[in-house]
């Protein structure tokens, strides 16, 4: 733990005119406030807000957000009140003080529309002053340091997902890279620890075979620049398990492709240096094309700058490099810290910056403390979390969350129940449009109903959000229940005529007990449903029945019954109780671009964007379908994703492939050989996962393992 004077020598170190009384005091306060309560580590609990204090320190903040860093958890864990803060420290660390608090109360495991809100109380406490996210960052840093203590794993998971998820990308978006990847890497560690070791293992497998050459590029970047007059700092370094995993998912590349597990950086004096150095490295090495961004002239949102470029460097290997000025270099570490860190007197103020990188904070507040319109607010808003949702609003001005690519039914359902099962159409921003119209973010929605309304069964195929599809399928699941009915019982008069019985209900309900069902009608149902066929119900209806009508193999019927389902679980675009069935050519799943073929049969079927397949329909235009996943994610179905993979022939090659994919969630259905050299073998695998996100995990998975040394997602 830091001690007091180590503190005060922390601050004083970068700002001699610190008011060195105020934060012994702040460290005082809070060691008597919370006494002796303790950790999950067994360590005494005041040793959180000083490690906390540190992590500010380091950054070099002024003393006003240290003091406030001591003293972050007294408002809520311990007896001191605001007032005795007010008192003590002033009215601005009071202030500050009380607005960690209310951020640390604002919880992310509520509902979506929860979520929203609370997001939106997130942004107005850390606006009062931008010094209270930092602090709260500094606060959540420490706790995932120090996650593994908590021995409940699901708090730690739930901790780990928060951070994952809301403070991660809040770091990133405010410009602070280390804080953003220390905390991705921590969260990493709890949600996926396997998958960061197999990263850790295989990097270092590489950097042993390549032989540790960062140092010598380093040095070589350095004289070369020196030739042409160009002083600069060079330094190399390696990317954390975290972003390396993201990239291999992301871009679905395997390890060896991933050209910047190392990459340097190059920091200069001047802008005009900066480009000066980029032409003597582009002069001197080849450069890979499309790696090459400027944000000096178009700085990132998050303030941002920087020039970005890959070369094949020396003994071929593709080698990143950033260039930037040492003020670039300190927004980029720092972000918005580097505005409130000491201003030394010839050091950079924020009026040196081209962009200031908190601006869309501040507008975003004004705007939604001035009542602005729903569309700027959202404008704004667009934080990694958010991106697949769309923001809407009530007439009154609620704000309604929905997955993006809602309707305006999804809409109504979200407001309630009634006013989804009774709307007839709808007013969006003023105007009227039809009910399948996809919603935009800032879109007002006006739902216009009527008594005699009810809901039609097209709009499950319509609705993405699962509240919705739910309610409408079991309104048409009800008032199908009649037709079905009614169907079923001439199925079941036909069956007994096929078979010379006199038909009467009666003569039905023997069948009830063999089928385990309790209602005569429950027979019809199924009957009218395609569920039990009029022979299934002779025969439990007279056990031992010779029949005249040819057999059905039920096996045959029952074969492919997994893969085919009713059009309406998973596929946007297609009219509810279409037979659909997957192409076995190119095995989509959901997340890939689909497109489907009607079928002769009056079904269709569903391709993959690229599947070679589509050429044949080439020339037949009308049987394409316009159909996408959908995305409510209610249907706990699974598909089948094809691997073509190639792993070295070695004792426990394959348990170690599907020790991967089980631990992946994944269940191999298939495995076939399908190429053998000594010291290689191939493999198709088929797996059963939930989407394209989730096989690429896998794919991931099995290429951070030295055992394969190959693996594609295969459509053949
Ligand atoms: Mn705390």
């Amino acid at each position: 733990m830091i001690r007091q004077y180590e503190l005060v020598d922390m601050v004083r170190a970068y700002d001699p005119n610190m008011d060195e009384s105020m934060l012994n005091r702040a460290y005082i306060f809070a060691t008597k406030a919370h006494g002796n309560q303790k950790r999950a580590s067994g360590d005494p609990y005041f040793s959180h807000p000083v490690e906390v204090a540190g992590i500010l320190a380091r950054l070099k903040l002024d003393t006003a957000t240290i003091t406030t860093a001591l003293l972050h958890d007294t408002l809520e864990d311990t007896a001191a009140t605001h007032e005795e803060i007010d008192q003590t420290f002033g009215s601005e660390v009071a202030a500050m003080v009380e607005g960690v608090t209310k951020l640390s109360k604002i919880s992310f495991t509520s509902t979506q529309s929860e979520q929203a809100e609370n997001f939106r109380k997130l942004l107005i406490a850390m606006s009062v002053d931008i010094r209270v996210l930092l602090v709260k960052l500094a606060d959540r840093l420490h706790n995932m340091r120090t996650l593994h203590f908590i021995k409940n794993p699901e708090k730690r998971a739930r901790i780990a997902r928060e951070t994952m998820e809301i403070y991660a990308p809040l770091a990133g978006r405010i410009g602070m890279q280390e804080m953003l990847e220390e905390l991705q890497d921590l969260s990493f560690t709890e949600l996926n620890s396997e998958a960061r070791d197999s990263v850790i293992v295989r990097r270092d497998f590489l950097r042993q075979r390549t032989g540790d050459s960062t140092d010598r590029i380093a040095v070589l970047l350095k004289e070369t620049l020196a030739e042409k007059g160009i002083g600069a700092t060079v330094s190399g370094r390696e990317k954390r398990p975290y972003s390396i995993w993201n990239k291999m998912q992301r871009k679905a590349i395997s390890f060896e492709q991933l050209s910047d597990i190392f990459g340097f950086r190059v920091i200069v004096d001047t802008v005009d240096e900066c480009y000066r150095a980029l032409g003597v490295i582009h002069q001197k090495w080849p450069v890979m094309p499309g790696r090459f961004k400027d944000y000096i002239s178009t700085p990132k949102r998050n303030g941002y700058q920087s020039i970005h470029t890959t070369v094949i460097g020396p003994d071929k290997q593709r080698v990143e490099i950033q260039l930037r000025t040492a003020d670039m270099h300190r927004m980029a570490e720092y972000g918005v810290a580097a505005h409130w860190q000491y201003k030394q007197k010839n050091g950079v103020n924020s009026s040196a910056l081209l962009h200031d990188p908190y601006s869309w904070l501040r507008e975003l507040v004004d705007m939604i403390e001035d009542g602005e319109s729903p569309e700027q607010f959202l404008e704004y808003t667009k934080l990694d979390l958010f991106f697949d949702q769309v923001f809407c609003f009530t007439p009154a001005g609620d704000l309604i969350a929905l997955p993006r690519g809602a309707t305006p039914i999804d809409f109504a359902y979200a407001v309630h129940t009634e006013v989804g099962d009774s709307c007839v159409g709808c007013r969006i921003n003023g105007r009227s449009m039809p009910l399948q119209s996809e919603l935009q973010n800032g879109d007002q929605v006006e739902i216009i109903r009527s008594e005699a309304q009810t809901p039609s069964p097209v709009w499950e195929g319509v609705a993405v959000t699962a509240k919705a599809r739910a309610a409408v399928r079991k309104y048409v699941r009800q008032s199908q229940r009649g037709e079905y009915i009614a169907l079923g019982r001439e199925i079941a008069q036909k069956a007994f005529r096929t078979e010379d019985y006199p038909f009467s209900e009666k003569a039905v309900s023997q069948a009830l007990k063999p089928l385990m069902l309790t209602l005569v009608d429950d027979i019809y149902e199924k009957l009218g449903r395609g569920l039990l066929t009029g022979l299934q119900l002779m025969e439990a209806a007279f056990p031992g029945i010779k029949m005249k009508a040819p057999q059905i193999p039920v096996a045959l019927a029952a074969k492919d019954g997994r893969r085919q389902r009713s059009a309406a679980i998973p596929i946007r675009g297609m009219t509810a109780g279409i037979a659909v069935h997957y192409g076995d050519c190119c095995h989509p799943l959901p997340g890939d671009r689909i497109v489907g073929i009607q079928t002769t049969g009056g079904g269709a079927t569903i391709h993959t964007i690229d599947c070679e397949i589509l050429e044949q329909f080439g020339s037949t235009p009308e049987r394409w379908l316009d159909v996408s996943w959908d995305a409510s994610g209610d249907a706990p179905d699974f598909f089948v994703g094809r691997i073509e993979t190639t792993l070295s022939n070695e004792p426990g090659s394959l348990s170690v492939l599907s020790t991967l994919i089980a631990k992946n969630q994944g269940n191999i259905s298939n495995l076939k050989i399908s190429g053998r050299s000594p010291d290689f073998f191939d493999m198709l695998v088929d797996i059963e996962v939930r989407d394209v996100k989730h096989l690429n995990n896998i794919i991931a998975a099995l290429r951070g393992s030295p055992h394969v040394s190959k693996v594609e997602r295969t459509h053949g």
